[in-house]
């Protein structure tokens, strides 16, 4: 498992080096390739190739499809490697992409490795879905994972667990971003300061009114992030902007803000108010993953091995399958921490357990 990580780990993959993705999904077809499975590498314009692998169960009839998601693309630029290489100490593997989510692919590939050499029987048919571009919003990626996770009973997603226990993440936030925009009327501020609209005045009224919006005991976070108006200090703006991070734990509390987001109404006469975007990823609420989670836990337990679950503030893929109504489990993958920081790292001794509850779990589907 660990020459397998170092391989994956030293072909870095950022989302958006066209070329490097693509080397480093080539990489990992043709290890899977050497298994017994139906490997598609899917070419992409402006992104790395996404990875379909199919495992057919023996005898060949599947009865329903469980879908295995993931992605092999990094926050990490080229070259990263230099001040950051593949190394191990101390039981922790660290490195680019080790816990994000490499190790979980690494996982997957060797419950698969169990099933077949024990000539396991499934019932049904896994798929394997490798993307590129996960870190950067799925947008080539989308429509591909949507399709199938429609055609699966059950979406396991191999993103890192959390915290040193491994937690199972059994629901997400929803993500998104929204825009402000104020358009004000541009007048001198001392000549005429009465044919002027402010508009980052008028942005800092509306400011103040959404950050009441906040909730964290519900899980609802209005955060504005960035906020951009203005020329010189003697002239009234006519234009003002901000964006704003919005999440939520609840489908209800998403469409409830987005609701409010539209309603917002100027409060300075002669403002207009352009409001854009808004939630990207709905989140991915507890039922869609109680039973999941269940079996998960009782196979677990047989095994001799701990799993316990949490809620996690960011979103991932598996928000887009639970939004379909597929039940879906997330934070499958690497037992580590520090994702898109220098000391990331994975705990080793836990690669071999992961992967024997993940085949576990297959086998139970
Ligand atoms: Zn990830």
């Amino acid at each position: 498992m660990l020459e397998t990580l170092k391989e994956f780990v030293c072909c870095e993959s950022p989302s958006t080096e066209k070329a490097a993705a693509d080397a480093c999904a080539s990489l990992i077809a043709n290890t899977w390739k050497r298994r017994r499975v139906q490997v598609e590498v899917l070419e992409q314009k402006h992104r790395g190739a996404h990875l379909r692998i199919t495992h057919v169960p023996e005898g060949g009839n599947p009865r329903g499809q469980v879908l295995l998601l993931g992605h092999y693309d990094t926050v990490y630029a080229s070259g990263t490697l230099l001040k950051m290489p593949f190394r191990i100490a101390g039981g922790k593997i660290f490195g680019p992409g080790t816990f994000d989510m490499k190790a979980g692919i690494v996982q997957a590939l060797f419950a698969l490795d169990a099933l077949q050499q024990l000539a396991a029987p499934l019932a049904k048919r896994i798929v394997f879905l490798w993307t590129s571009d996960e870190e950067i919003g799925s947008e080539s990626s989308r429509k591909l994972l949507e399709a199938e996770a429609r055609r699966s009973d059950a979406v396991l997603v191999l993103e890192p667990a959390l915290g040193p226990q491994g937690l199972l993440k059994t629901a997400r936030k929803g993500v998104g971003d929204a825009e402000i925009i104020v358009h004000g009327r541009a007048s001198h501020a001392g000549l005429a300061p009465e044919k002027g609209v402010n508009a980052i005045h008028e942005l800092a009224l509306q400011l103040t009114r959404i950050k009441q919006w906040n909730n964290l005991t519900r899980g609802i976070s209005v955060n504005a992030g960035v906020i951009e108006g203005g020329t010189r200090s003697n002239v009234i703006p006519d234009r003002a902007r901000a964006v704003v991070d919005l999440r939520a734990l609840r489908i209800a509390d998403m469409r409830a803000i987005e609701k409010r987001l539209r309603a917002l109404k100027p409060v300075s006469p002669g403002a207009k108010l352009e409001i854009r975007g808004g939630f990207s990823r709905a989140p991915l609420e507890r039922k869609h993953s109680a039973a999941l989670f269940q079996r998960a836990a009782m196979l677990a337990k047989q095994m001799g091995l701990k799993i316990g679950e949490c809620t996690a503030g960011g979103g991932s893929d598996g928000n887009l399958t639970a939004a379909l109504g597929i039940p879906t489990l997330d934070g499958f993958g690497a037992v580590g921490d520090g994702a898109h920081s220098p000391g990331e790292h994975i705990i080793a001794k836990t690669m071999p357990e992961r992967a024997a509850l993940l085949a576990a779990m297959l086998m139970h589907s």
